[in-house]
């Protein structure tokens, strides 16, 4: 490609939306725009890179055997409303009507849609067992669009679903997809942790999610060095540890805690510890309030509350005017003596003794409060969040903490779907089955941003040559002086009949430019034809190290096509 033709509109300022690098350098080396919240047009480079992603996992789908297909991605309601999601989705779902006022909904995952496929075309016991995927756009109504292509509302999804007769041969379909995965995120070249992840609200045995450690992920996980294990947040389980306390079988005691909002305030003016305090937190869940309890120094998970708690919709925060109608008291005095609402209580907060707890009245908490004696909670469990030097729940020594960005996930269904749109299949003794799914998703767009927040510097991106827009840029120094431009040229020739996606800057612009757009688009190597041209010696320079090499040209080319053969 020749760059003077080349849609490739390269910010030297950083945009003031972007947060984050890979957010940023997208921007800046021109690969997509935004055109409204969460929604992002693929320019000439980033949609190279995108194609070049949904390449390898098509390659290492179809080699583990599964099938391609594409649905559409306007899908009428039925399905969704047999299997009880058109509600559960709720705003993040993109619904719409027709002219003759059907519901329609733009297809945030396909689970209903491949189930339906199945008892439609498939005949007989022994398709089975079948793994179907697609690479199609998905949409969703995100809360909150962040990140540029990382959490945004248009998205590339591939997702597969697997269709078994046992529970074995479901084991069998996983593991193939587990094991395309690990190929798949190798080939991309990103550093991954492979996490057990939390199945308990969608239903299923198993689930895994792949995850790119980086931290501006907005997914925690908790990993042992001593034994391998690897949970996110929602699925690590907590080993409740024993405090300090207050000893002796002491009064409760009311206090009065003037100007006092926040547990550092609390703690400087109760001269205490943050663990001799409970929190106490008043949670929406679907149309009921609960409360939360966990010790000072630590955070209620929502999810683990949520799945404990059975609801439908995420747990919401109760809003100011009903923590004063539930508490009596202004936000922050909430606690569990008297109060009149479901408490779920962490389990370390049955190891404290004589805490201090909120008393439902402005400007007075509890001290020496104990469960079982002052209240009791509805139920005991782990529903906080692990911390970095927790326990490791598989071997006991200390766990360590990251963020990442999820980018694939992998989920042993089970019968949910076949169950609630009726697939089964009849086996060779009569007997009538319920057909066992998986379903296995990778966040294709979300990889491009994974892997450019994995492989940058300060002049922009550092493309690993598997999915990099073009391999090699070949740049005259001087736009101007024939001979370069002729030597660049035939370079540029040779490398493009070598079978390399080979860019030429045959632009009019100073060399700092050049070295700057190229630099910052990410091209792995480079060719530079400058000044010793006439005796001729150009300069080869990878894009992920410091110094250029002075050669002759044709070692030059040799040099380039060998680096990326055996990159790609
Ligand atoms: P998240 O927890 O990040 O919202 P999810 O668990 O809801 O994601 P899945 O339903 O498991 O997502 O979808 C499969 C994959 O699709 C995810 O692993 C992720 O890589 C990608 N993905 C999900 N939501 C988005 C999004 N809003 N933007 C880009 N990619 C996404
Ligand atoms: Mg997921």
């Amino acid at each position: 490609m020749r760059m003077s033709k080349l849609l490739m509109p390269t910010l030297r300022e950083v945009p003031a939306e972007a947060e984050i690098t890979s957010h940023k350098l997208m921007l800046r080396a021109g690969l997509i725009r935004k055109l409204s919240s969460g929604i992002y047009s693929y320019l000439p480079l980033g949609l190279r890179v995108e194609r070049k992603i949904e390449q390898i996992v098509r390659e290492e789908m179809d080699r583990a055997g599964a099938q391609e297909l594409l649905m559409p991605a306007l899908l009428p309601a039925e399905a969704y409303q047999a299997s009880g999601r058109w509600d559960v989705f709720g705003a993040s779902m993109f619904k719409l009507k027709d002219r003759y006022d059907r519901d329609y909904c733009l297809g945030p995952t396909h689970e209903e849609l491949f189930t339906q496929a199945v008892i439609d075309n498939v005949r007989s016991y022994k398709e089975y067992p079948m793994t179907l995927y697609q690479i199609q756009h998905k949409y969703r109504d995100e809360g909150r669009p962040r990140f540029g292509v990382i959490r945004s509302r248009e998205f590339v999804m591939k997702d597969a679903y697997s269709f078994d007769l046992t529970e074995e041969g479901l084991d069998e379909s996983y593991k193939a997809m587990y094991d395309a995965y690990c190929r798949i995120f190798n080939r991309l070249k990103l550093d991954f942790t492979i996490v057990d992840a939390d199945s308990g609200a969608m239903g299923g045995s198993g689930s895994q999610e792949f995850m790119v450690k980086s931290p501006v992920g907005e997914d925690g996980i908790a990993y042992c060095d001593f034994c391998g294990y690897a949970a996110n947040f929602e699925k690590a389980e907590c080993i409740p540890t024993e405090v300090d306390c207050v000893e002796g079988d002491l009064a409760m005691e009311k206090i009065h805690t003037p100007n006092v909002h926040t547990i550092e305030e609390l703690v400087d003016f109760m001269n205490a510890k943050p663990y001799n305090f409970v929190k106490t937190i008043l949670y929406k869940a679907d149309d009921k309030y609960i409360a939360a309890m966990v010790r000072g120094d630590r955070d209620v998970n929502e999810v683990k509350l949520k799945n404990l708690v059975g609801c439908t919709d995420d747990l919401e925060l109760a809003e100011p005017h009903i923590v004063r109608q539930l508490t009596n008291a202004e936000v922050g005095f909430a606690g569990p003596v008297g109060l009149d609402i479901p408490v779920y209580a962490d389990k370390e907060v049955e190891l404290m003794k004589n805490f201090i707890v909120g008393a439902n009245e402005t400007d007075m908490h509890y001290k020496n409060v104990n469960m079982g004696r002052d209240f009791t909670p509805h139920t005991v469990a782990d529903i906080r969040t692990i911390t970095s030097g927790d326990a490791c729940p598989k071997c006991g020594k200390p766990i360590k903490t990251a963020q990442g960005i999820e980018v694939g996930h992998i989920f042993k269904l089970g019968t949910k779907y076949s169950k609630a749109l009726g697939l089964t299949a009849q086996t060779e003794t009569g007997e009538e089955k319920t057909v066992i799914m998986g379903c296995y998703g990778i966040g294709v767009t979300r990889c491009l941003a994974a892997s450019v927040e994995q492989n940058n510097d300060e002049n922009g991106i550092i493309w690993p040559v598997a999915i990099a827009p073009y391999e090699v840029s070949v740049v005259p120094v001087n736009a101007k002086n024939d001979e370069q431009v002729k030597m660049a040229e035939e370079i540029y020739e040779k490398l493009l009949a070598n079978g390399v996606e080979a860019l030429l800057d045959d632009r009019d612009e100073r060399p700092g430019v050049k070295f700057k757009d190229s630099d910052l688009i990410g091209v792995p190597a480079r060719i530079v034809v400058g000044k010793k041209c006439g005796e001729g010696i150009v300069e080869y320079k990878l894009r992920g190290e410091a110094n250029a090499v002075e050669m002759p040209v044709s070692e030059a080319i040799e040099s380039a096509c060998k680096f990326i053969n055996e990159n790609k």
